[in-house]
C-alpha cells in the first residue's frame, strides 16, 4: 500500500509517497514560492538524484498537478499510475474543539477546516487548499485529516482552560490547543517502544526543540500537558517566538512605540526568540551558537535562557505527573546539539537524570543518551510526523 503525505504551507507544498509495506519512502518533495513568481519543485526519488522543475505554480492544484507528473515521470517518477496510491494524509493544523482524532475528509471536514480560518489563518487555508487539489487530482481517492491540535486536545480542562472568563471558551474556544501534535504523538509512542517502557502508564515528556519548540507530558501516549497554546506562540523561546510572556507588555510596547496590538503580536511571533534577545544576530540556533563560542554576550544569554526554559517545563511537567519514565528529545536542535542536549540535562541531576556523553555524541538516530545508573531515561528519537501521518492514514482507511 502507497500512501501519499501532503503538507501544506500558505506558499508551499511537502509531499512523501511512504510504502506502507516497510515503511519506506518511495520519493519525497517540495514545492516552493507557490503563488509568488519563481515556483519551483524539487523532487527526490529514493537513492536517485534530485530533479528541479522550474514552473509557474499560480495555485496548490498546479502543484499538486506537478507532484503528480513527477511521481509519474519517465525518467524520475515512481509509479506508472495514480491508480498505485490508495489514499492520502494531509497535514491538518486546527478543527477547533471539533475534532481531535484523525478523520476521512467529508463535506463537513472541510466545513470545519474553514471555520477554523481564524484559529489557524495561515495553515488552515493553505490545508484546505491541499485537500482540494488532491479530491481534483484525484477523484475517488480517500483524504485523511490527520490535526496538529489531535494530541494537546486530549489534555484536562485543568491543563487547557485559561483563567480568563469562562464565557471567551464558550463563544470562541479560547483555550490551550498545543501544536507540532503528530510529532509529539510520534515521538512519545516511539519512546515508549525503544525504551521497553509501559505502554499504559509510561510519563513521557518530550522536547521537541527547532525553530518552532514545544514540550509535551504524556501518560500512557495520552497528553497530559503541552507548551502551546491558543497558538504555537506560548511556551518555550523559540527561532523568532518569545514564548510567555506577561501579556501587559503588549500592552507597553503598543503605548510607548504607537504600534497597534496585531504590530506587536507579529513582533512577537517573528522578530523575538533568540533573534531578538541576541539583538538580531540570527533565529538560527547554529548562528547563535557560533556566536556565542565567539563570546557574544547577548547570543550567550539567548541560548542559556532557551535552555533554561526548557529545563523549567521539564520540571513543571514532572510535577504535574508525579514522576517521569523517560525524556525524549527531537526536531531539528533536539537531535543535532549535543552541547544543548547536556546542558539541558544538567539541570535535571535533581531528578536522578545522567547523561552518557559517549552515548550523547550523536545526531539524528534513534538511541538512549542517559547513564545505565541513570533515573530517567533519556533519549535522541528523531521526528517522523509524514509517517505519523501515512500511519493515521492507513489505520483509518483499512
Ligand atoms: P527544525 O525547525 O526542526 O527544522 O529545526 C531547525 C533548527 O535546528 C535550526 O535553528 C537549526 O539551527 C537547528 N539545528 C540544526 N542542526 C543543529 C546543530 N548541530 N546544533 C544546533 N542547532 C542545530
Amino acid at each position: 500500500m502507497k500512501i501519499l503525505v501532503i503538507n501544506c504551507g500558505s506558499s508551499s507544498l511537502k509531499y512523501q509517497l511512504i510504502d506502507m509495506a516497510g515503511e519506506s519512502v518511495i520519493a519525497k518533495g517540495l514545492c516552493e514560492r507557490i503563488g509568488i513568481e519563481g515556483s519551483k519543485l524539487t523532487h527526490e526519488p529514493a537513492d536517485q538524484d534530485k530533479y528541479v522543475v522550474e514552473n509557474p505554480m499560480p495555485d496548490h492544484t498546479t502543484a499538486i498537478q506537478m507532484v503528480m507528473d513527477a511521481l509519474q515521470d519517465k525518467d524520475h517518477g515512481v509509479i506508472t499510475s495514480t491508480d498505485e496510491i490508495t489514499a492520502i494524509g494531509h497535514r491538518v493544523l486546527h478543527a477547533g474543539t471539533v475534532y481531535s482524532d484523525s478523520i476521512i475528509v467529508n463535506e463537513d471536514v472541510k466545513r470545519v477546516i474553514k471555520e477554523c480560518f481564524d484559529l489557524g489563518p495561515l495553515h488552515n487555508p493553505a490545508n484546505l487548499m491541499g485537500i482540494e487539489a488532491c479530491e481534483k487530482a484525484m477523484p475517488g481517492k480517500a483524504n485523511v485529516a490527520v490535526w496538529d491540535t489531535g494530541f494537546g486536545m486530549k489534555m484536562p480542562e485543568k491543563a487547557y482552560l485559561y483563567a480568563i472568563p469562562y464565557e471567551y471558551y464558550e463563544k470562541y474556544s479560547i483555550r490551550r490547543y498545543g501544536f507540532h501534535g503528530t510529532s509529539h504523538m510520534f515521538v512519545s509512542g516511539e519512546a515508549i517502544k525503544f525504551g521497553g517502557l509501559d505502554p499504559e502508564k509510561a510519563k513521557v515528556i518530550v522536547c521537541h526543540l527547532g525553530n518552532g519548540a514545544s514540550v509535551s507530558a504524556s501518560i500512557g501516549g495520552k497528553c497530559v500537558d503541552t507548551s502551546m497554546g491558543l497558538t504555537p506562540l506560548e511556551g518555550l523561546i523559540m527561532g523568532t517566538r518569545s514564548g510567555d510572556i506577561d501579556p501587559a507588555v503588549v500592552q507597553f510596547i503598543c503605548n510607548k512605540e504607537g504600534k497597534d496590538v496585531n504590530e506587536v503580536l507579529n513582533i512577537l511571533n517573528k522578530k523575538s526568540g533568540v533573534l531578538g534577545m541576541s539583538g538580531g544576530i540570527s533565529s538560527d540556533f547554529r548562528d547563535i551558537e557560533n556566536a556565542k563560542k565567539e563570546g557574544n554576550h547577548l547570543a550567550a544569554v539567548a541560548m542559556d535562557a532557551f535552555i533554561y526554559r526548557v529545563a523549567k517545563y521539564i520540571g513543571a511537567y514532572t510535577a504535574a505527573m508525579n514522576g517521569v519514565d523517560a525524556i525524549a528529545f527531537t526536531a531539528g536542535v533536539g537531535e543535532n546539539d549535543v552541547a544543548g542536549r547536556k546542558a539541558i540535562c544538567e539541570y535535571l541531576g535533581y531528578l536522578g537524570v545522567k547523561i552518557d556523553d559517549e552515548a550523547n555524541n550523536v545526531r539524528g538516530k534513534e538511541r538512549v543518551i542517559s547513564a545505565a545508573d541513570s533515573k530517567v531515561k533519556v533519549m535522541l528519537i528523531p521526528t517522523n510526523e509524514e509517517l505519523a501521518i501515512a500511519r493515521e492514514t492507513k489505520a483509518l482507511i483499512q
